[in-house]
């Protein structure tokens, strides 16, 4: 009886070795080493780690040398570094202008106050004149039945566009039509040569122009692809210009319709219909080019499987901050995202010490430009140093909210692929929840640096900690909501205030058990049957 009990008691551990120990067995994470590089990324010393400053070159060596030190091999381009071109365009003490022109007529528009532009990273001088046309929102949605292109002739001419989106498009794939990228680009599919967006009494009313134009005198960043162009640049476009509502309306006085008729088709939900404007219009724009470099930093944890061990789980966190600003005031970017690294970095050193290599390998890829706009994370999804193939899930990490140990997580993408499930799962084992996203209006699934893994085709999801505290005293909500509020890109993200090392171990664990579930599965990810992204842009 005896040495039976203790023969299956033994058979039992040994069972449990050999399977259930390299699943469930979660290594614990240290609040000290995330302590430690929290507290260096966001350090006085790295004065908030702009994309191409000294401070930011100093973060990047020192992702590397920990990548070094646990053992991880380079999977840059040199080394842990994949430098990535800059092109920075500033306005350079000019100002763009812009010149309306009737038949006989001239108004002469205010930069900073009826309109702004954007310094050009594509062309130092740009002089475009050209005959307008209203083309509403600008939208080819042909699945939304939306062609706001259909009838109208825009070739060689300026499509004048609506900023938004009709609220017949669901919010995420909304984003995705309206953002000023795609917008462009289905101008210049039609022919057009420039573009300007009209400022709508909606977005008035969420942000005014006014405040936006405070920013006219902001340099434009772009990475430079490897012919020398600007990564966003819409080939055949010029520059484009934002004209508040006060001064778009001069456009359409003479026109078919009053831009107000058009404004009153928006609020009654109607989509505003395109046609000719009576004007032409003269934009020039001078900007001044600068080449700056900065590097993405990658490190490879190679997979065990023989056939998995081609495929890769690409880890992503931007390590680029805002800087300081003209009064020496520094922006540490603490959870914003000297968290999100040094999580990606303890998850690293959990798969180590795990003894257990995962089955597909692992990429880790701390990317530079987020602030300036995705910029590193685009570059590196043009520029994988991995074939683009080969990558089957992208799991990115963007100011994670360590605020409170917590009971739940949000992953961004999850209901698009099955990663989704994963998560779910992932986290039911650290005993948490997969709670929905809570702030849908915001479509954060397009807004971080997953989103360009996303448009190259490789399931993504973006995981922040959830808004449930574990002690019932804590309100989540409002600890969140306090943070971006007061502390989201202000000096008040700072590694002293409220970053909670308890959320921090707690994220580090769920992570590192979601990336275990996608690096050992028998199959990889995929995107759900009809997914709007993934028929948009997967590979299978
Ligand atoms: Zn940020």
């Amino acid at each position: 009886m005896r040495s039976n009990i203790l023969f299956s008691a033994l058979l039992t551990a040994l069972l449990v070795a050999c399977t259930t120990v390299p699943s469930s067995f979660v290594p614990s994470a240290s609040t000290d080493h995330i302590r430690r590089d929290v507290d260096y990324l966001a350090s006085a010393e790295l004065a908030g780690r702009d994309t191409g400053s000294e401070g930011y070159r100093k973060a990047a060596q020192y992702v590397a040398q920990q990548f070094e030190r646990m053992g991880l091999a380079p999977a840059g381009e040199q080394g842990f570094f994949q430098e990535v071109p800059f092109r920075r365009a500033s306005w350079d003490n000019t100002e763009p202008s812009l010149v309306l022109k009737g038949s006989n007529s001239e108004t002469t528009f205010t930069f900073g106050e009826e309109f702004i532009a954007a310094p050009s990273a594509v062309n130092e001088r740009s002089s475009l004149e050209a005959d307008l046309v209203f083309v509403g929102y600008g939208i080819e949605a042909l699945d939304y039945g939306l062609n706001d292109y259909a009838n109208l002739d825009v070739k060689g001419k300026i499509a004048v566009i609506l900023s938004g989106r009709p609220d017949s498009l669901p919010s995420e794939v909304g984003a995705h039509y309206a953002s000023s990228r795609n917008k462009r680009e289905t101008a210049a599919r039609n022919g057009a040569v420039g573009y300007i967006t009209l400022y709508t009494p909606e977005r008035e009313k969420r942000r005014p122009f006014a405040r936006y134009a405070e920013h006219r005198h902001d340099d434009t960043f772009d990475w430079v692809n490897r012919k020398g162009k600007p990564g966003s640049a819409t080939p055949g476009l010029h520059p484009g210009a934002m004209l508040n509502s006060d001064a778009a309306g001069k456009l359409f006085v003479g026109a078919q319709r009053s831009l107000q008729g058009v404004f009153e088709d928006m609020e009654n939900g109607k989509n505003p219909k395109g046609f000719a404007l009576p004007y032409r219009a003269e934009l020039n724009t001078n900007s001044k080019h600068e080449a700056i470099t900065s590097p993405n930093v990658v490190a490879v944890l190679p997979g065990s499987d023989p056939l998995l061990k081609d495929e890769y789980v690409v880890f992503s966190a931007h390590l680029d901050h805002i800087g300081k600003k003209d009064d020496g005031q520094i922006y540490y970017g603490a959870q914003d995202n000297a968290a999100g690294i040094a999580v990606m970095l303890e998850t690293a050193r959990l798969f180590i010490e795990s003894g257990q290599s995962p089955r597909r390998s692992l990429l880790f890829v701390a990317v530079t430009g987020e602030e300036k706009g995705l910029l590193g994370s685009d570059y590196f999804a043009e520029y994988p140093t991995v074939p683009l193939q080969s990558i089957v899930a992208n799991i990115n990490l963007d100011m994670p909210m360590l605020l409170y140990p917590f009971r739940d997580i949000i992953a961004f993408g999850a209901e698009h692929s099955s990663l989704g499930q994963i998560a779910k799962h992932a986290a039911s084992r650290s005993g948490l929840k997969l709670s929905p996203d809570p702030m849908p209006e915001e479509v954060i699934f397009v807004r971080s640096d997953h989103y360009n893994f996303v448009r190259r085709g490789v399931p993504s999801i973006y995981l922040i900690t959830g808004r449930e505290a574990q002690d019932p005293d804590i309100d989540g909500t409002a600890m969140q909501v306090a943070f971006l509020q007061e502390s989201y890109h202000k000096p008040g993200d700072a590694p002293d205030a409220g970053i909670n090392y308890v959320a921090a171990k707690q994220f580090t664990e769920v992570n590192y058990l979601i990336a275990r579930e996608v690096a050992d599965a028998e199959g990889k990810p995929s995107w759900y049957g009809g997914d709007f992204f993934g028929d948009l842009f997967g590979q299978d």
